[in-house]
């Protein structure tokens, strides 16, 4: 089974993958973390890319059908992702549907989060993550500080592209690259929009009983 979990950023793409991946034995596949990887190794892409990850514009089709390729080569023939934040784009979108059809595979469902502008902003500027345990909070609504958390304050840390200018211009390069994508997964009928507005296991309940409908 493949699934594209689909939405704006900080729609709660990542928490939702989490999930699926854990509870139906899926890969996950983030193309954002995959990059930030080489940003973080410093590697020649990295290097090349982290400016334009920083301004909130995309990477171009051809970096990231390179990334996907690889990870299908190795596959062996195992195909069950979840993909966060994967597809970007029309090509994108096209290529994988060729890509998957080269190997037999489909995308199964897509689960698009909807969450409106404003509750994006607030999200996004709020969030730091744990680079110790990966875990993601919220200074609005999830602070490490009231949860549960207990590798210390030293390891939090803000994403580059999590300030308030770069996620509008984060989502605008949502609204006018990928949500046209919307339109594309209504037409090839495995689109289910979602709220995203609700708490973290109504959504999953909500996705795992369309999974299983
Ligand atoms: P994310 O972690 O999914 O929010 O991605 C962080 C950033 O990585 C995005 O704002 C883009 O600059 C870049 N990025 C991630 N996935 C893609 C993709 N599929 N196509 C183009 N750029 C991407």
């Amino acid at each position: 089974m493949n699934i594209i979990i689909f939405g704006a950023p900080g729609a709660g793409k990542g928490t939702q993958s989490d999930l699926l991946a854990k509870n139906f034995s899926l890969k996950k596949i983030s193309t954002g973390d995959l990059l930030r990887e080489e940003i973080n190794n410093k590697s020649d892409l990295g290097k090349k890319i982290k400016d334009l990850i920083e301004k909130g514009q995309l990477v171009s089709d051809e970096i990231i059908i390179d990334l996907i390729e690889n990870i299908f080569k190795d596959q062996n023939k195992n195909f069950n992702f979840v993909f966060d934040g994967f597809p970007r784009t029309l090509k994108q979108a096209e290529i994988l549907e060729k890509k998957l059809k080269n190997y037999n595979e489909k995308i199964d469902f897509v689960f698009n989060l909807e969450v409106n502008r404003d509750e994006i902003i607030k999200r996004i500027s709020g969030r730091i993550f744990c680079t110790k345990c990966n875990k993601i909070f919220n200074n609005h609504f999830n602070s490490p500080l009231s949860s549960e958390h207990k590798c210390g304050d030293s390891y939090l840390k803000k994403r580059a592209d999590d300030t308030v200018e770069v996620v509008e211009k984060r989502y605008d390069t949502y609204i006018k690259q990928t949500a046209p994508l919307i339109k594309f997964y209504i037409e090839a009928n495995n689109l289910h929009t979602v709220s995203g507005l609700s708490s973290i296991n109504e959504i999953f309940g909500q996705i795992t009983s369309l999974i299983k409908q």
